[in-house]
């Protein structure tokens, strides 16, 4: 399955199209999480975030269909701000980018209910954000406490994303602890674990040290075997550890094309905006697709060489085609 969606993401490169696409789809968050990105100054190249035009009913829905229909990709996260916010018109646009075949994760905090209509739309996936066990979570992500996700997770299945920070790291059994409180809800399918990711130079208190990201990863190392849900090979392992040195390295920030809420404004180099700190990157997409291209095919020759050669001949065939276009 995971090899058939390679494929298909490969074949999407080779013809000049990004196989992911992220959109910030409101500048809105009722939430003030510390260490939050979207609303950095740096984050989009100074323009702030909420100074962008926030697009709501039809003009959100058409733009993020036009959006799509232009640049074809086969999975678009949704993300904010908020993307509850604008759960009516995500009530809209979800069921027709279903029909198109476009696979979506609209990543929330889940704030507010996830409407149960949404459990039977078969291509989405639905991400929650939980950074950490309750005390350290309420804390960090009110008012999306756990006794509201609970609530408002309810008939679903979900993704558990968890953005690691220093503090968590203090503590021995910690990411065990909440790896293990996760995985016996039935509501959740998965759970991802992402280490905090600062721009260059940043110096808040949720970067993880050197010493504290070894020992991140060897709690993982040590909990994966016993936690089927959580995501954690021992690629991914070797990468939290060595991840992208640059953008350039990065075959996540090379196969995504963000855009914020305007639908026009890229957010670049990668999701974080402004200047982010691969050298300690922890974004678990980062990660997995840094671990694929490290993988070595039978040939000796690394993934990774494969699909930087498949980027440059799909890169050529997207100006050509923007030339044709005009
Ligand atoms: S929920 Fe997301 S967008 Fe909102 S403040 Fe927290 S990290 Fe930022
Ligand atoms: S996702 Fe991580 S490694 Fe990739 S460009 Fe952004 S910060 Fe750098």
């Amino acid at each position: 399955m995971q090899r058939a969606a390679i494929l298909h993401a490969w074949g999407r490169i080779l013809r000049g199209y990004s196989p992911t696409m992220s959109i910030e789809i409101t500048t809105r968050c009722p939430l003030s999480c510390p260490g939050c990105y979207a609303y950095q100054p740096g984050h989009l190249d100074g323009v702030p975030l909420t100074s962008l035009a926030d697009k709501t009913g039809s003009d959100l829905v058409e733009g993020i269909l036009d959006l799509v229909d232009r640049e074809r990709p086969l999975l678009v996260h949704l993300v904010g701000g908020e993307p509850l916010v604008r759960y009516r018109e995500l009530g809209e646009l979800l069921p027709r980018l279903d029909r198109r075949g476009v696979r979506v994760e609209v990543v929330t905090s889940a704030v507010r209910r996830i409407p149960p209509e949404w459990a039977s739309i078969e291509g989405l996936t639905m991400v929650v954000s939980i950074d950490g066990l309750q005390a350290e979570h309420d804390a960090r992500r009110k008012p999306a406490t756990y006794e509201r996700i609970l609530k408002h997770i309810e008939g679903h299945r979900i993704i558990v994303h968890c953005t690691v920070t220093s503090q968590m790291t203090a503590r021995r059994g910690y990411l065990e602890e909440f790896v293990r409180t996760w995985s016996e809800r039935p509501e959740v399918r998965s759970i991802r674990v992402s280490f905090f990711t600062p721009q260059v130079g940043e110096t808040s208190p949720e970067i993880l040290t050197p010493p504290a990201r070894r020992r991140a990863v060897e709690d993982l190392d040590r909990i994966r075997t016993k936690f089927p849900k959580l995501l954690a090979n021992r690629g991914m392992l070797d990468a939290y550890l060595q991840p992208p040195r640059s953008p350039r390295e990065c075959v996540f920030a090379r196969v995504t094309r963000c855009y914020s809420a305007d639908l026009q404004t890229r957010v670049t180099p990668c999701q974080f905006g402004g200047k982010p700190d691969c050298a300690n990157c922890g974004c678990v997409a980062s990660i997995g697709l840094h671990a694929i291209g490290r993988h070595r095919l039978p040939a000796g020759v690394r993934v990774g060489r494969v699909f930087d050669a498949s980027l440059r001949a799909g890169s050529a065939i997207r100006s050509v085609r923007t030339a044709v276009r005009g």
